[in-house]
């Protein structure tokens, strides 16, 4: 054992968690989002896993190239386009499909000098005010796009909702009608749904549904987890105590003393911590799985360990398995517990922690 902290990627769950999608959204072409590392997942292996996906997303172009020089021949789309023109003719030569958001896209693609069709997914801003064309921009920048020689007729328009994983937010319902009203007269398939569009927004699931973070497992909302939609955890996140002290009562532990024991108590150090992407905003009372039992994270989370309380879990010692997110503790709730969302969690993972698919 050269380091005891891993993260396991359970690929027979990723594979399951592609069928729940096809589920939830028949006959949708499924663009499954692989940006950020996958989810921090691990790239070229999720993407083989999921080798059966219409398509992957990614941000950037490094990421689709990346992917076509580890013999990826699915559907690439660079959810943020190209940045300039030499990201476009690079992408447009790797057969990248590209998002056209802005109106530097749109004149990079009519001053492009010719080589190659190029895919193109039109982005009409609903409401997110980030990225896409306002509505009242849409009619123009669609008519111009079309025009552009060398454009692939088949367009796709897309839209991106802002707030979705909140279920009562009538701000999708809305997003959802402007995108209708401005594209009703466009030929060309439709893409809405991120994760949380697929699983409550059934108006949403259109030609391409684009998750990300469904085909983890994970949940958006900001209650329950991924295991209420049928979803499987993919990540383990697991390592091993390496050292057990009794605490007494009136001692503190860790930095700053944050954590103060209140009884005499047996304290197991695990090989974890912010160094390995463990947040370290987690608070005392955290969840840690200990020997497949839970127990509290007290103190501050250190670079390369923390502390839990052990005394309740009867004796435990140096080598017993932890597990800090996973099968038996969902990364939901310790996103909850670190006042994050399980997306920063499984991203941050860094890497020095070794990947391990089963
Ligand atoms: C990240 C992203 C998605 C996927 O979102 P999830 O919430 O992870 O499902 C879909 N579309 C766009 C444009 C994105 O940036």
């Amino acid at each position: 054992m050269l380091t005891p902290i891993r993260a396991t990627i359970d690929t027979a769950a990723l594979r399951h968690n592609l069928r729940r999608v096809r589920e939830l959204a028949p006959g949708a072409r499924v663009m499954a989002v692989v940006k950020a590392n996958a989810y921090g997942h691990g790239l070229e292996a999720v993407v083989r896993v999921l080798a059966d996906a219409d398509g992957v997303a990614v941000a950037r172009l490094d990421e689709g190239l990346a992917l076509r020089a580890a013999g990826c021949s699915n559907r690439i789309l660079l959810l943020e386009g190209a940045f300039d023109a030499g990201q476009l003719a690079a992408a447009i030569g790797a057969n990248l499909d590209l998002m056209v958001h802005s109106h530097e896209q749109l004149r990079m693609l009519e001053q492009r000098a010719e080589g190659g069709q190029a895919r193109l997914w039109l982005k009409v801003d609903t409401g997110m005010n980030r990225l896409g064309f306002r509505p009242e921009e849409f009619a123009d920048a669609h008519a111009r796009l079309v025009r552009i020689p060398g454009i692939d007729p088949d367009l796709v328009l897309a839209s991106h909702f802002a707030s979705a994983e909140d279920r009562a937010d009538p701000k999708t319902a809305a997003q959802v009608s402007i995108f209708d009203a401005v594209t009703a007269d466009a030929a060309g398939a439709r893409s809405i749904a991120n994760s949380a569009g697929v699983l409550a927004w059934p108006a949403a699931r259109r030609g391409w549904v684009r998750p990300g973070l469904m085909l983890y497992g994970m949940s958006p909302f900001a209650d329950g987890t991924g295991a209420d939609f049928g979803l499987r955890a993919v990540m383990g996140f697991e390592t091993r105590v390496i050292a057990v002290r009794t605490v007494l009562a009136g001692e503190t532990v860790g930095y700053g003393g944050t954590w103060r024991a209140d009884r005499d108590s047996q304290v197991a150090v695990v090989a974890a911590g912010y160094g390995d992407g463990y947040p370290r905003s987690a608070r005392s009372g955290t969840p840690v799985i200990v020997a497949g039992r839970r127990a509290p994270l007290v103190g501050r989370v250190s670079m390369d360990m923390l502390t839990v309380d052990v005394t309740d879990l009867g004796p435990v010692s140096a080598g017993e398995p932890v597990e800090l997110w996973g099968g038996m503790l969902a990364v939901e709730e310790v996103a909850r517990w670190a006042g994050t969302i399980p997306y920063d969690l499984t991203c941050a993972v860094r890497s020095r922690v070794p990947h391990e698919y089963r």
